[in-house]
């Protein structure tokens, strides 16, 4: 008989690593020499979009998303801002075992619509699958609370804000955050971009295309 039958809990490094290794082996996670869409250089290209769209692997992610969540709160719904939110909160949500909803973007912020409903009393955990500047995830707070939501929190699979929670000043008591792995994107102005005066490095090119392929 193994005393190993069951998996140890990942722990939270482990999950990082194994949530860059999804994003890389799905070419969600570039390394190189991108043009953004802003007309900035960046070092890192980052599209979960890429990632998601392999089942098994949303599923992973997902997973050790929900196992880190419940091991401190307990959730009745999950909702996230379409589009960052709809795969990766319908992955969740059936990690957390709860419904998946998502939010619409409507004139002055989100809504839901589609017959959607959350009842004031209900925990929502809100998706996104990166958070940047936390400004969609916000938005979707702000009709949380004005629904009467109270429990919230909020739930991404990369931290790009730069900060530990950056829902820490939403409301009077902050917003508690989760999230599988913190990366950094250094971009610059094209006139300071490091990047273009190495000669390691080729012209920037658009994240899109497939450099070396
Ligand atoms: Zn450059």
């Amino acid at each position: 008989m193994s005393l190993a039958s069951a998996e140890p809990m990942m722990t939270v490094n482990q999950q990082a690593e194994r949530t860059l290794e999804l994003l890389r082996a799905s070419d969600a996670l570039l390394e190189g020499h991108f043009l953004l869409s802003s007309g900035r250089h960046a070092g890192r290209y980052i599209q979960c979009a890429r990632l998601l769209q392999y089942p098994e692997r949303a599923a992973e992610a997902c997973s050790m998303l929900a196992a880190r969540i419940r091991e401190t709160a307990a959730f009745d719904v999950v909702v996230g801002p379409a589009m960052g939110a709809v795969t990766m909160g319908y992955e969740l949500a059936r990690a957390m075992g709860t419904r998946g909803l998502f939010a619409e973007r409507v004139q002055g912020g989100f809504a839901l619509r589609r017959g959607f409903e959350i009842q004031p009393g209900e925990r929502v955990l809100v998706a996104e699958d990166v958070v940047t500047t936390g400004k969609s995830v916000k938005e979707v707070l702000v009709m949380l609370t004005e629904m009467g939501v109270t429990d919230m929190a909020v739930a991404s699979l990369v931290n790009r804000s730069g900060v530990d929670n950056p829902f820490a000043d939403f409301g009077e008591n902050g917003v508690p955050y989760f999230s599988l792995v913190p990366l950094d994107v250094p971009n610059w102005s094209a006139d300071e971009c490091p990047l273009c005066t190495d000669d390691s490095q080729g012209p920037a090119i658009k994240p899109g295309s497939r450099p070396g392929l």
